[in-house]
């Protein structure tokens, strides 16, 4: 059940309800945000609940109480009706549009990420994206520019006017990547750190959570279950692929049908990322377009000026020629779709 209160309800209408709550032996979850809403997580018994409700609706500062089923609360339809539309610095995930976001894998230097903000943009990217701080699985890999790589993602972001996005792997570094991007990147590897999770809430600054590669849509949905409830309202889900039976052809499974099911269960915007989810950059064009037609709301796309001298991930990246014309095909997925592909607005 999640009891949501008027926009500026007093702490005495909160103490209230909570106190009408633990008097039946549950424990009131308070979840800030624009309004104040109240969850309890645990199950209430059938006898307890309809009362409980009707006593809760009529209390001063009540806005409505919502039964929910499902053990995410926040996250689900049911909680939330409307599509959630998150608006990351005029750029909006969500009906009807269509973001993309591409960029290299990894930020190697400032050249390489103006020249691929520039041809990302052109072609109709209004989101670049580039790991500073990369979870590698070997320690010997290229771990990243770190903070380094942030600053030159905020000097390109500023010169271009488009909108960013770094991954984020420490709790402790939150509040840096921050300030120095729009987006906060929670990696598949990292779905189910939740400290992470609770300091990336915490923040409310916009944050893409990526599915971990052997998560389960409950799972997935807990995680950003953990953003909502600590806070931030501006949760964008990612598909990336799950652990595939077969590492032959493509390097994860990725699992379209996890988009109209989270659209199904979920209210929040759904990207999907045919770079992680295939490996390799021959596949990622038809996979962009399906993610399109399976309701997708964006599409992440990795993209590097030249993939041969990439330090990260090579084998999925786009290049720029092939970035454009797989734009211009998408446009008309993304037309027959009834959609459109979203521009960058003037900041709020
Ligand atoms: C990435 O987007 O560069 C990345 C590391 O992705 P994932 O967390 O999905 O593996
Ligand atoms: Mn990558």
């Amino acid at each position: 059940m999640v009891v949501v209160m008027h926009h500026g309800a007093s702490d005495a209408e909160i103490d209230q309800v909570c106190d009408s709550i633990r008097k039946r032996g549950l424990e009131p979850l308070l979840m800030p945000g624009n309004t104040m809403a109240i969850g309890i997580p645990s199950s209430i018994p059938p006898d307890v609940r309809e009362p409980l409700g009707q006593i809760l609706q009529i209390l001063p500062g009540v806005d409505s109480v919502t039964h929910v089923s499902r053990s995410y609360k926040l996250a689900s339809r049911e909680f939330h009706p409307a599509d959630t539309i998150v608006d990351v610095g005029g750029v909006r995930f969500g009906q009807p549009n269509v973001t993309v976001i591409a960029g290299p894998c990894s930020i190697e230097g400032y050249d390489q990420l103006k020249a691929t903000a520039e041809t990302v943009q052109r072609a109709g990217a209004t989101v670049l994206r580039g790991g500073a701080f990369k979870p590698r699985t070997s320690p010997y890999s290229f771990q990243g520019l770190a903070e380094e790589g942030l600053r030159i993602m905020q000097q390109v972001g500023k010169e271009t006017g488009i909108r960013t996005i770094s991954e984020v792997m420490s709790p402790d570094m939150v509040e840096t990547v921050a300030k120095h991007v729009d987006i906060l990147q929670i990696g598949a590897r990292s779905m189910q750190n939740f400290p992470l999770l609770i300091e990336a809430g915490k923040s409310g600054h916009p944050a893409m959570l990526k599915r971990g590669p052997g998560a389960t849509v409950d799972e997935f949905l807990l995680a950003a279950e953990y953003l909502l409830a600590n806070g931030n309202q501006n949760v964008i889900l990612c598909e990336r692929g799950v652990h595939p039976l077969d590492r032959t052809y493509t390097r994860n499974t990725l699992d379209l049908a996890a988009v109209p099911v989270l659209k199904e269960y979920s209210h929040l915007p759904v990207v999907v990322d045919p770079s992680h989810g295939t490996g390799k950059a021959k596949y990622v064009p038809a996979m962009c377009y399906a993610a399109i037609a399976a309701g997708a709301d964006g599409i992440m796309v990795e993209v590097h000026p030249d993939p041969r001298e990439s330090l990260s991930d090579a084998a999925q990246a786009l290049t720029p020629a092939l970035f454009e014309q797989m734009m211009e095909k998408l446009r008309g997925f993304v037309a027959s779709a009834g959609r459109s592909l979203s521009r960058i607005e003037a900041r709020a």
